[in-house]
């Protein structure tokens, strides 16, 4: 914090959490579905630093979905955190024995104060099937966003398709063999049920956005490809909820007539993850992607997807941290950052903004095998500002569709890359949906 005053100490300290993991004590697990506070839903990848076998306790009273840290002798401003648990972390949350509070504490040093997301009333009710609206429509960044990730698989598959960062297929075997719920294909009307129970209780509107997603489909999925197996989710709930929420989608980067169908199916928003920008490391790190459709062309149909939907209304992630990981990245943060910001400043030219999520070194992964304590903070306290800096350089705002940016009023959970920008830079119309 005090080597880099140009960025918000919220912004440090939520990267360091993100990328170290948090240990729970038992004080500050939930009682699942049956208590006060919401629980952790799994709504993708693991993003936990240990196997579900080895978190203890925590894996029968799931910790909660993200936490809020407030306060303490950094006097920080409200910042939400994604959970990610790793019993072994410096970083612990736990109750005061007297004063029943929540605190964060580094190696035993209070750092802030905790609040916990309070469970739903959409959570307390289930489909008439019995599944619950945790499993089947969860919703992340503080109720903000339902994440409809309804195909649980990839068909990358195997060592030599996988991102290598990458936890879905694991964590879909995990979960089945601890023996929790946990859908492979999500069905269309299960999807409805639950967004219609999100509709009905969430009374107050916090849920503004919805992002459909899974694995990439090589072949089919029910007989659909890609654009029309997520294509048609998208359609039913468009048509039974107009405009309710702004309608996201996560896949791959398709040949424009399939963004196109994206597009008319009710998409507002086009997620062509890019992952890394190197192209050395891009086909190490996603030989899938690169196998089926190649760095090159994956770029182009970026720039196609644009063209379709606008080009602020594609957003491509990367994964911010696996370029430096052993033994194939960048050996120093210098190389790591001149790379992504090569990256970042190719898309902005054409008016595109990606956005980044921070790298959880999940055990499972060949990357979070080899690197346990996955990217040093600097690189991404260093990329916060790289990017900070790329949009001002290319004269853009922060992408639409990630509420209100701001130290104090960011709810994106997985990185800090909206806690670092100035508030006024998000306009209401685009942080809400119409
Ligand atoms: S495309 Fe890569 S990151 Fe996405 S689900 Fe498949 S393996 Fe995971």
């Amino acid at each position: 914090m005090a080597r880099f005053p140009q960025i918000p100490p919220e912004a440090v300290l939520k990267e360091d959490l993100l990328r170290t993991g948090i240990a729970f004590d038992e004080s500050a697990l939930t009682d699942n579905l049956d208590g006060t506070v919401k629980p952790k839903s799994y709504f993708i990848f693991s993003f936990d630093q240990k196997p579900l076998a080895e978190l203890g306790e925590a894996a029968k009273r799931r910790p909660p979905e993200e936490i809020a840290l407030t306060g303490g002798p950094y006097e920080l401003r409200r910042t939400i955190v994604s959970v990610r648990v790793n019993p072994d972390s410096p970083y612990r949350v736990a109750r005061d024995a007297d004063t029943g509070a929540l605190r964060l504490t580094l190696e035993s040093r209070d750092v802030a104060d905790i609040a916990l997301p309070p469970m739903p009333e959409y959570y307390r009710h289930t489909l008439a099937n019995g599944k619950t609206v945790m499993e089947t429509a969860p919703t992340i960044q503080w109720g903000y966003l339902i994440y409809l990730t309804v195909l649980r698989l990839c068909q990358y598959f195997g060592a030599h398709e996988e991102c290598g960062f990458c936890d879905i297929n694991h964590n879909w075997r995990q979960h089945k063999r601890e023996g929790r719920p946990y859908t492979g294909i999500k069905p269309v009307e299960d999807v409805l049920e639950a967004l219609a129970l999100v509709d009905r209780y969430d009374t107050a509107k916090a849920s503004k956005a919805y992002t459909l997603t899974g694995g990439s489909v090589t072949s089919t999925v029910d007989g659909l490809a890609e654009a029309d197996f997520y294509g048609r989710y998208a359609q039913a709930i468009e048509e039974r909820f107009p405009n309710r929420w702004i309608g996201k989608v996560v896949a791959q980067a398709l040949p424009r007539a399939d963004a196109q169908r994206f597009k008319d199916y009710g998409i507002t928003i086009y997620h062509p993850n890019y992952e890394v920008w190197d192209k050395r490391l891009f086909s190490i790190i996603s030989p899938g992607k690169e196998r089926y459709v190649g760095r090159e062309e994956w770029h182009h149909r970026i720039l196609d997807a644009a063209e379709v939907f606008g080009p602020r209304y594609v957003i491509p992630n990367f994964v911010a941290g696996v370029e430096m990981a052993k033994p194939f990245g960048f050996a120093t943060t210098d190389e790591a950052i001149a790379s992504t910001t090569e990256g970042l400043d190719y898309f902005m030219g054409h008016g595109i903004t990606p956005r980044f999520t921070t790298w959880c070194a999940e055990p499972t992964t060949p990357l979070g095998r080899d690197n346990p304590d996955g990217a040093p903070l600097e690189y991404h306290i260093r990329l916060l500002e790289a990017y900070r800096e790329a949009l001002e350089r290319h004269g853009l705002k922060p992408p639409p569709g990630y509420g209100v940016a701001g130290a104090g009023n960011a709810v994106f959970s997985v990185s800090s890359f909206m806690d670092t920008l100035v508030p006024e830079d998000v306009p209401a119309e685009e942080a809400v949906p119409a």
